[in-house]
């Protein structure tokens, strides 16, 4: 069978979706294209929040921020490795992918912070839940309501070129078929390459026997895609290691516990670095601990403000008591020293200074509020920064930075914007951004005669 369309996006993760919705709301008939069996990607298991700076949700709060302070931070965080004009694109259009967003219904006004932060810009559900459940389900509601056609179990096996334009893709559906689609734009929205770890060891040969987050369609397939049409690539070793993992089930402890009052506890039942950190240096000093693991540890109070702690009581993941000294000794752990560590922490948040470690952010309550709560924790293989080379304008250029005609990506697929190191909540409004960007840009392509 042969098909027609303006835009195909390729992937259903939320940089897709957010694609195809704006694609379809600037007039372009628009086809999704899912290689597995259900929507969301990894984008369902985001779990921190959307980072932006000068929103209305936070002014309401009376949250003093600016774009530029955001952009520094991003900067700073990613090692002052980030390709500027994206991260400036990125910073410059946070704002207006919140309200995006809010205007399909679907409302990020709770603020906390992520580490790296030094404001209150993650922006997250009301209600406390994750964010990537709450962000896909309004997406797809919004796929739903346009009748896009979303291909589950299809995979994009090649993009067609024709005198230096894209033309089509070849798609290989759940029967095996082979169908090809007639398009003048596609969007790559395949997210990274996490889940890979043939090809993240080819990059980062340190990495060799770590857990992944990532759910398995996170495989790299379309960088390869879109490779084979001459697109160049960036910073492929940047790959992140998230520091809470729950090495068992690969679970990630959401970095919105910490941002919500969590501390990190090493076996010897001491702090050993602040907390709110940028991810790079928060899972360095785990790995460097004697035993490579540590604990997160919160109070009632914390669990009571975010429901995926709730998840992790459900799934087995927390080792909870009444009291500190039960909980140290459930966990093995030297009580003296575990409740010392707790005494002075809650110290730190009277003065809202960490004299130990320096931590500024999230010094939310004193920890003392039952019962207590902890889950082990190490370093998990999270997000690859690297990807393929863009334009600000989500255009695919070739090695030699000339736009390849048609082709457009978004999101983890993307290489460049973070830099050494992605932010917490980074990733989120990364998708929300150039995913509208880009699924704009595709439209307007489609629209012009020839
Ligand atoms: P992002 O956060 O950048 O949107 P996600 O990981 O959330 O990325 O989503 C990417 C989606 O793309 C995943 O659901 C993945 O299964 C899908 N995908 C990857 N490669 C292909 C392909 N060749 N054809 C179709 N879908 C693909």
């Amino acid at each position: 069978a042969a098909k027609c369309v303006d835009v195909v996006v390729v992937g259903s993760g939320g940089a897709g979706l957010a694609a195809a919705i704006q694609a379809y709301d600037d007039g372009a008939s628009v086809l999704i294209v899912e290689k597995m069996p259900t929507i969301g990607g990894n984008t369902i298991k985001a779990s921190a929040g959307m980072n932006a700076a000068e929103t209305r949700f936070q002014q309401v709060k009376g949250i003093q921020d600016s774009k530029e302070l955001f952009y520094q931070e991003s900067l700073k965080g990613g090692q002052n490795r980030n390709n500027p004009e994206l991260l400036r694109c990125f910073v410059e259009n946070a704002p207006e992918a919140i309200e995006w967003l809010a205007t399909r219904g679907i409302m990020l006004n709770d603020i906390t912070t992520t580490g790296g932060m030094s404001i209150d810009r993650t922006h997250r559900p009301k209600d406390g839940s994750a964010v990537g459940g709450y962000l896909v389900s309004g997406l797809v509601r919004n796929v739903n309501k346009r009748h896009i056609d979303v291909m589950l179990d299809t995979s994009v096996s090649d993009i067609i070129v024709e005198n230096g334009e894209v033309t089509g893709v070849r798609l290989t559906t759940e029967e095996n078929e082979t169908v090809t689609v007639t398009t003048k734009s596609v969007i790559v929205a395949t997210g990274g390459f996490s889940a890979n770890s043939q090809m993240v060891v080819k990059y980062r040969p340190d990495l060799d026997g770590f857990v992944t987050t990532n759910h398995k369609g996170a495989t790299g397939g379309g960088i390869a895609l879109l490779e084979r049409i001459g697109a160049g690539t960036v910073d492929m070793g940047e790959i992140q290691i998230h520091p809470t993992v729950e090495q068992n089930t690969s679970y990630l402890i959401s970095e919105s516990i910490r941002g919500g009052g969590a501390i990190l506890v090493s076996q010897q039942g001491n702090r050993f670095f602040n907390e709110m950190e940028t991810r790079d240096k928060v899972s360095a000093h785990i790995i460097a601990l004697p035993e490579k693991y540590a604990y997160i540890v919160f109070d009632e109070h914390v669990r009571a403000k975010n429901k995926a702690a709730d998840e992790y009581i459900a799934k087995g993941l927390v080792t909870s008591a009444s009291s500190p000294k039960a909980l140290a000794e459930a966990l093995g752990m030297d009580h003296h020293a575990f409740l010392a560590t707790l005494e002075r922490y809650n110290g730190f948040v009277e003065k809202q200074y960490d004299d130990d470690f320096g931590r500024t952010t999230a010094l939310r309550a004193p920890i003392n509020e039952g019962p207590f709560h902890a889950i082990r924790i190490a370093p998990g293989v999270h997000h690859t920064m690297g990807g393929v080379t863009v334009n600000p304008e989500t255009c695919v250029l070739d090695s030699d930075h000339n736009v390849i005609p048609g082709a457009y990506a978004a999101g983890e697929v993307v290489g460049g914007i973070h830099g050494g190191n992605r932010i917490g909540g980074n990733a989120v409004a990364d998708i929300i951004i150039f995913g509208t960007l880009a699924g704009h840009q595709a439209a307007m392509r489609s629209k012009k005669p020839g």
